[in-house]
């Protein structure tokens, strides 16, 4: 029977295998797992999958307008380690080389796949740059058949990726068949299994287009719905308000729903604040990396010269050759609180000088790539260069570090405790003084028998779901969600006589997650006004409180960056009272119950975020966050992991310290510290 917005239809399905999310790492799962499946089959087990997304995969998560990099691909002249050095660093320290380096040594399978199914990828061809439409004319090879990539940093490689989420949806699409995709279901919380509290055994959700429920049950699933965007009051408001660097629709759920179903988290203090073109939030990877661009004070001083003293500060990080992306910012902030800005990235100087080097053909052809990097991956920026007349060869345009972001796969590490590979001499047990205060159902050490699965049996994550490691991007979240995919594989057919039960009836889900509608037929008449009603608060409204208060009392732009543990106590009274009010959000439309139920996944994030920032006693990534209570870096007592538990029955969390080991040696990253 069709639903209806009071009362919709409730559609129950059985898999073996859930994928949640459409984004980058979900495709590499759904592209892996069937040839697994057939293995398995011939194996004697059949196993069923379904991947669902809120949006539609073909330009859905954080690659949706596109990329002009694929950021993560290692080549065959690089070392894995060096790769999980570079992460380390760039992260303060304080990663999981496990994680980093298998990820090093599977990541350019993935990128040969995107150029086998059509992206274009730039190529050096005698010494020249040629992009993706022009090398095969002038004798350019394959990656895997040793073409040699145009390389815009150590790590980089440059694309014409404008459509770089089709091609890889489309192969993802293919590989797991339409049926097995359901597109434009947002999922909004996982069940445990009524037997074992550690597990899970399903999901629920509404489609965003139907009035439909969902229900899911499954052996296995994959949380990979992206990182979380808009906790903080962005800088762009009134006119730019929708605006944002990372993508809006990606609103925590991964955190959130993991933390509700038991998983433990990792470095949930850890954010990312780029430094982007003002008011667009465009990319500046292109222009630092490829036309080697300086960033300068508003009287043409480079900062990262003039203040280098600064990095001093924080050893050894501050001597590594590249300083970490937060210290870059930390040297930044010093110009702007002194009141020499604005900050601006020198563009005229920097085509200036690629005119000496390069030829004709290449300069023009860079031009064109200084546009078509906005074009690619964020449209806006070329409105505002447009309407300001900025013509990047004649006017420098303003950088401005943004507004905090929650994520796992970029330059940022916080997300969920995943299982690594076994061989790379990773712990298997705690030695440290504070061991104890781990709750005890959780694992030891850093692998528990499934690469990729949480600490939730059953529960598998990737990309900026798992936490700990960053600077994954496009290419490794895909390679992460295929890593998964045989993971669960592999944990479906042990387990393949196990039957999901959940912990909740179905009546009870449907009724919670139809709270907010149900709140609005109820008490809509009792106003004129639709907004204004005193039984319940528009999800927009909801939304504004949260921002405020993460962005005055959690370290936002309205602080400078900045916190104590006296703001983050009225932080967590001010968090615990919205999370309360949160159950009186209304949805007068199925757009709004979305507003709502992503609003609540950003609360539970935000709260995550503003314990560890409030555990961790120093300041480990300055220049996205200074504690001024403890404005250094502590690396006698807080070169740790900082890891957390939900108990979503006291709604309380419990924050502790797990131990941090160098699989790989760091020293060769620092030179000797300055004094
Ligand atoms: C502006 C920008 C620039 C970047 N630049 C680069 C670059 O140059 N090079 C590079 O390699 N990488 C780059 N990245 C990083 C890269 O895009 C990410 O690392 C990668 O997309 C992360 O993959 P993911 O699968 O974890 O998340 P995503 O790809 O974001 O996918 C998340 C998916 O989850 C879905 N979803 C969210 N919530 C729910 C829910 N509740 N229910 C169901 N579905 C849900 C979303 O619709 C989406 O399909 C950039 C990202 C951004 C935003």
């Amino acid at each position: 029977m069709a639903g209806t917005f009071g009362n919709p239809e409730v559609v129950q399905e059985e898999v073996d295998i859930l994928i949640i999310g459409g984004g980058m790492a979900a495709c590499g799962a759904a592209y892996e797992i069937m040839p697994w499946i057939g293995a398995a089959k011939e194996a004697g087990v059949d196993i069923t999958v379904k991947l669902v997304d809120k949006a539609a995969m073909d330009r859905s998560g954080a690659v949706a307008q596109g990329l002009s990099a694929i950021n993560t691909y290692i080549g065959p002249n690089q070392d894995p380690a060096d790769y999980a050095r570079m992460v380390s660093n760039d992260l303060m320290g304080i990663t999981r080389d496990d994680l980093a380096y298998d990820l090093g040594r599977n990541v350019d399978d993935s990128v040969h796949l995107f150029e086998e199914w059509g992206l274009p990828i730039w190529k050096t061809v005698n010494g020249e740059r040629f992009d993706g439409a022009t090398w095969p004319k002038e004798g350019g090879k394959l990656l895997k058949d040793g073409g040699e990539p145009v390389r815009s940093g150590k790590w980089q490689i440059m694309i014409n990726g404008e459509s770089y989420k089709w091609i890889v949806a489309e192969a993802a699409k293919k590989a797991l068949g339409s049926d097995n995709i359901q597109e434009r279901v947002f999922i909004v919380k996982l069940v445990n299994d009524a037997n074992d509290k550690n597990r899970v055994a399903g999901a629920v959700g509404f489609s965003t287009r139907e009035d439909k429920v969902y229900v899911y049950k499954f052996k296995a699933c994959l949380l990979v719905a992206g990182g979380c965007v808009n906790i903080f009051r962005p800088r762009s408001v009134g006119e730019g308000q929708g605006r944002a660097w990372y993508p809006v629709w990606n609103a925590g759920s991964t955190y959130t729903m993991a933390a509700e179903a038991g998983a433990e988290l990792t470095m949930m203090e850890n954010r990312f604040v780029p430094a982007r073109f003002k008011d667009g939030y465009g990319p500046v990877g292109a222009w630092f990396l490829l036309f080697k661009a300086q960033a300068t004070n508003a009287y043409g001083e480079v900062y990262m010269q003039k203040n280098k003293e600064l990095l001093n500060d924080y050893p050894p990080y501050g001597q590594a050759a590249v300083p970490a992306s937060c210290l870059r910012n930390h040297l930044m902030l010093k110009e702007m609180k002194e009141g020499r800005g604005p900050i601006y990235m020198d563009t005229v100087t920097a085509l200036g000088k690629l005119r000496e080097t390069l030829s004709p053909r290449e300069v023009k052809h860079l031009e064109a790539e200084a546009w078509e990097d906005f074009l690619d991956m964020c449209i806006g920026q070329c409105g505002i260069w447009v309407g300001e007349n900025i013509e990047p060869e004649k006017k420098n345009s303003e950088l401005m570090p943004t507004e905090p972001y929650l994520l796992g796969s970029h330059s940022g590490c916080c997300g969920i405790w995943a299982s690594g590979p076994e061989d790379v001499g990773a712990p298997t047990t705690e030695e440290h003084p504070d061991k104890d205060k781990i709750p005890a159902h959780l694992p030891q050490g850093w692998n528990w028998g499934y690469r990729g699965m949480t600490t939730v049996r059953g529960l598998f994550t990737a990309g900026d779901g798992v936490g700990a490691s960053g600077h994954k991007f496009s290419s490794g979240s895909h390679t992460e969600g295929r890593m998964a995919a045989q993971s669960m594989v592999k944990f479906v057919m042990d387990n393949k006589d196990w039957t999901p039960t959940l912990d909740t009836p179905v009546e009870a889900l449907v009724e919670e997650i139809y709270r907010p509608v149900r709140t609005f037929l109820e008490h809509k008449d009792y106003t004129t006004a639709i907004d204004v009603n005193p039984h319940y608060i528009t999800p927009r409204m909801l939304q504004f409180r949260l921002q405020k208060i993460m962005d005055e009392y959690v370290a936002g732009v309205a602080t400078y960056y900045t916190t104590n543990g006296h703001m983050l106590a009225v932080a967590e009274e001010k968090l615990g009272m919205l999370k309360e009010d949160a159950m009186k959000m209304r949805a007068k439309d199925l757009h709004e119950l979305l507003r709502a139920w992503e609003n609540y996944h950003r609360i539970l994030t935000a709260e995550a975020h503003m314990k560890h920032i409030q555990f961790r006693q120093e300041s480990r990534y300055p220049g996205f966050y200074y504690r001024m209570d403890h404005n250094y870096v502590d690396e006698e007592n807080w070169h740790c992991f900082v890891n957390s538990v939900y108990d979503k029955e006291t709604k309380q969390w419990t924050v502790f310290k797990r131990a941090h080991k160098d699989l790989v040696d760091k020293s060769k990253l620092f030179k000797p510290a300055a004094h």
